[in-house]
């Protein structure tokens, strides 16, 4: 391949930041993790980014030059190339476009993760020649792409298919957006926490969860849990799934969607999510759109959609710092 054939493609996430090398056909020939969470402020942060983007790119002990690089990250804003104060980042409000153009000669652009994982679907994964489709991500929160028409979906601030902070529970739990009940409280990595603890006070089963404390228990340990048959770490799965299906047939009256594409740690949950989830949705979903709607866990490892989708920007989108 020549050099012009690669582009970069980073998400940068709470926990880890991953770049990929993407080839024209939309394979990511090479692949790097470093720890997002290990760079207390943002020059290391961008000195770490910077060295991983030279290291990535040599091959065969020659530096390729890529065309450009892309960016998904939470709380991301296209335009101007922000980085918007994300709760589950330590940098406060960045313009990671200038920054890492003061050091990386290459256009730069950046969009939301969420819509970079609708992009990497879209362009190079299960949702290949579908017009219509919302691509949820089950991290930290809950996140959305939303595809309809073919394109995706961005509202007139930015803010369409934030469906995470859909209302599902009047004076429901506290959510990060400072408001009560939105669904990425109960659907989430944090959200099943939050249920298994809540199953503890409320029924008096013997479970393993028992041991666990509220700051260390995580979703994996719910779900090998589950796994082992314990019953409460079932329940906080059937529960989840249940809200979730009723959240899924809202999004599906919005939007009339060919497909919904789950990604994101939770959905190693496999079935013990996906079953009760698919059954919610089944019946809560309106009569006309019944059966039309698939639903099903996308094909990509965690972050190789966000990586592919933010490599795609660099050819529909002027480059950010060139405006
Ligand atoms: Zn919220």
């Amino acid at each position: 391949l020549k050099d012009s054939e690669y582009k970069i493609g980073i998400d940068i996430g709470g926990t880890n930041t991953s770049l990929g090398l993407v080839d024209t056909n939309g394979r990511c020939v090479k692949k790097m993790d470093f720890s997002t969470s290990a760079n207390k402020n943002i020059e290391e942060f961008i000195s770490k980014l910077v060295a991983s983007i030279h290291e990535i790119c040599m091959i065969d002990a020659h530096e390729v030059q890529p065309v450009g690089i892309g960016i998904a990250a939470p709380a991301a804003q296209y335009r101007a190339g922000l980085i918007q104060n994300p709760a589950n980042l330590l940098w406060g409000t960045i313009n990671i476009a200038d920054l890492l153009k003061r050091q990386v000669d290459l256009p730069i652009t950046v969009i939301n993760d969420s819509n970079a994982v609708a992009l990497g679907e879209l362009k190079y994964g299960l949702a290949r020649g579908m017009k219509n489709f919302v691509a949820i991500t089950l991290g930290t929160g809950l996140g959305a792409g939303v595809v309809v028409n073919g394109e995706l979906v961005n509202g007139a601030n930015g803010f369409a298919g934030e469906l995470g902070h859909i209302i599902v529970e009047p004076n429901g739990r506290k959510c990060g957006c400072k408001r009560r009940g939105c669904v990425e409280t109960y659907v989430s990595a944090t959200g099943v926490c939050r249920t298994a603890f809540e199953l503890m006070a409320n029924e008096l089963d013997p479970s393993k969860l028992r041991g666990w404390t509220y700051s260390n228990l995580t979703a994996k340990a719910v779900y090998d849990l589950a796994v082992e048959g314990d019953t409460l770490a079932r329940k906080t799965f059937e529960i989840t799934g249940e809200i979730f299906g009723k959240m899924l047939a809202s999004t599906a009256v919005s939007f009339d969607p060919e497909a919904i594409i789950l990604s994101g740690g939770l959905v190693h949950a496999g079935e013990f999510l996906l079953k009760p989830t698919l059954k919610s949705f089944n019946e809560n979903v309106i009569g006309s759109l019944r059966g039309k709607v698939a639903i099903f866990p996308s094909q990509f490892s965690d972050s190789e959609a966000a990586i592919l989708g933010a490599s795609s920007m660099i050819d529909i989108a002027e480059a950010v710092s060139t405006e």
